[in-house]
């Protein structure tokens, strides 16, 4: 057994705890946030989740950015996609240079997440790669997409490369 299997993903409880003024957007209605779906995600992200709001959160205390906040957390194409918009005060309006250069970071902070979850199993956290079931992508390792009967490769694309073996991609007990 390796380190990989005994991780214990955080509960979305526990993250929302973690991260309030990011997340302060879950209590509002279906009206006004799609966050109120809570993380729209398998719980194998959470620690993508959890690393990418300490991040941001880092960045707003520390460094002065604007607090950003959530408005949708999900999954989509298999990947881990988010929304989000700087909480508006009077003062957010007067300096908008810094504005552009605060959306920069939290923008580039998201993406590298984003891209990480493109190789992350979303049911268990392990290194995984994007697979099909019909029309359905989703990204899994090899024990999950045999465990719901998923396929290597995107059902959208024709890659030139041939889908991963397990070598390639190093099995969960690898
Ligand atoms: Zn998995």
């Amino acid at each position: 057994m390796n380190e990989a299997q005994e991780f214990k993903p955080l509960s979305e409880a526990v993250i929302f705890e973690k991260y309030p003024k990011l997340f302060r957007q879950k209590d509002m209605s279906l009206m006004d946030s799609a966050m109120c779906w809570g993380l729209q995600c398998d719980s194998g992200w959470y620690w993508l989740i959890d690393a990418m709001c300490g991040a941001i959160q880092f960045n707003c205390d520390f460094n002065k950015t604007r607090q950003v906040e959530f408005t949708t957390v999900k999954e989509k194409y298999g990947q881990l996609i988010v929304y989000w918009n700087f909480v508006r005060t009077p003062e957010t309006f007067k300096d908008e240079c810094r504005e552009n250069y605060d959306s920069g970071l939290i923008e580039g902070i998201i993406n590298s997440f984003e891209v990480v979850s493109n190789h992350t199993c979303e049911v268990c956290g392990n290194r995984g790669f994007l697979c099909h079931h019909g029309s359905w992508v989703k990204t899994l390792c090899f024990e999950h997409a045999e465990k719901l009967d998923y396929a290597p490769g995107d059902v959208y694309f024709d890659y030139d490369e041939e889908p991963p073996t397990e070598e390639d991609i190093g099995g969960i007990n690898s």
